[in-house]
């Protein structure tokens, strides 16, 4: 059962929807739907978010979105941006949504699966052999790093923009809480999977990596059962090619796991195919698809779904405590795919090409039978 309004019935699962910009409201209508088909007491509300509530209220995380999003129990959000938005002031772009609520939801790990469907085995720009069976999981730090250090700015700022400017500069940190809580993530969730972690540094450069490798080893003498063993980045982002299957869970900084993690991504042959999570010290979490929001195919109905009804199970499994729901509709994706249904980005010779909707009605219809 899914109800459209949040309401005051605690017992409810409440999920604030946040489609976005592009092919956002697209792909998330169709998780939408299948979550529908479950049998579960779900309620949904939607809010604008990004371009879309820059358009309407002048702002790309408006506080009613922040609000529904802080009393929801999960979020599940489709992504943002648009290149018409990039004259804007860096504080008014859609991308700064995302980044403000990771930040008000305290949302620091990024749990980002790259998992090789068999059916797809054809689509990776890989070897089938170095790819086929590849399940690894990156987990990628979203709230420190350079991304979020101080100081930072250019010389001669004038109205945003920096004509003639001759430095600019970001600072990178990374505190021991930071560290240490996104450490015992990597072991806990390499404890439910082949007890092996790598974490992806640069301490052989970066004095604030080699502190990130002295306290990711620190806490990994909490966990003498999983393995650890460390990696400089550029090295990660070469094995990730030459031989992915030799990693499982990997552990990472913000702006090194951004890279690797679409670099993984695209191991597996498509985008669209991958969901991701970012959870906060106690599970709730924001769900997404690992694409962005594709404003060359939005509108045209031929965007992939999979990635955010895949994030909708990762969210049944991590936030709602709904486990079986979540294998639920992850075989039914499998068993679209063996039936060859593929949207555009996925599609070769002898399977059936769909659009994003017959792609979610497909899904729906697999997960009835
Ligand atoms: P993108 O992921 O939107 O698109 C890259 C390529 O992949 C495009 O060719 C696109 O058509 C294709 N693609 C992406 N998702 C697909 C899907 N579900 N099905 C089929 N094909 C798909 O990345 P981009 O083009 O670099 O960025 C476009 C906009 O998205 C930018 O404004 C960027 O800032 C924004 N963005 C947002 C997020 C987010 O909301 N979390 C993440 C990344 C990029």
């Amino acid at each position: 059962m899914l109800k459209k309004t949040l309401s005051k019935n605690w017992n409810r699962m409440k999920i604030a929807v946040l489609p976005g910009d592009g092919i956002g409201k697209e792909i998330v209508a169709q998780a939408v739907k299948v979550l529908g088909a479950l049998d579960l007491n779900l309620e949904t509300e939607t809010a604008l978010v990004g371009g879309a509530a820059y358009e309407a209220h002048g702002h790309p995380l408006p506080d009613a979105t922040l609000q529904l999003a802080k009393h929801a129990d999960a979020i599940l959000f489709g992504a943002v941006g648009d290149w018409k938005y990039d004259c804007l002031e860096r504080s008014l772009r859609p991308e700064q949504a995302i980044l403000g609520l990771r930040k008000h939801l305290g949302l620091f790990a990024n749990l980002r699966p790259a998992i090789c469907y068999e059916e797809l085995v054809g689509a990776s720009s890989l070897k089938p052999e170095l790819i086929a069976g590849l399940d690894l999981l990156i987990i990628r730090e979203l709230t420190g790093d350079i991304y979020f250090g101080q100081p930072r700015g250019r010389r001669t700022a004038v109205d945003g923009h920096f004509p003639g400017s001759e430095e600019a500069f970001d600072t990178m940190r990374y505190s021991r809480p930071e560290i240490e809580r996104i450490a015992h993530v990597a072991f806990q969730a390499a404890r439910k999977r082949s007890k092996r972690v790598t974490s992806v540094d640069k301490s052989n450069v970066l004095e604030t990596f080699q502190f990130w490798r002295d306290v990711v080893t620190e806490v990994g003498q909490q966990y003498p059962d999983v393995m650890l063993d460390h990696m400089y980045v550029d090295n990660a982002a070469m094995q990730l090619v030459r031989a992915p299957k030799k990693f499982d869970v990997v552990v990472t900084g913000n702006m090194f796991g951004d890279i690797l993690s679409d670099e993984a991504a695209m191991l597996t042959g498509s985008i669209g195919m991958l969901p991701s999570a970012s959870l906060n010290a106690s599970n709730k979490g924001l769900y997404e698809p690992s694409h962005g929001s594709a404003p060359d195919i939005a509108g045209k109905g031929i965007a992939n779904p999979l990635a955010t009804i895949l994030s909708a199970a990762m969210m049944l499994r991590y936030s709602l405590n709904q486990i079986e729901a979540a294998d639920r509709i992850e075989a039914a994706v499998k068993s679209v795919l063996s039936q060859g249904l593929r949207t555009a980005d996925i599609h070769s010779d002898n399977t059936i090409r769909v659009g994003t909707s017959e792609m979610g009605e497909a899904v729906v219809k697999a997960l009835k039978n």
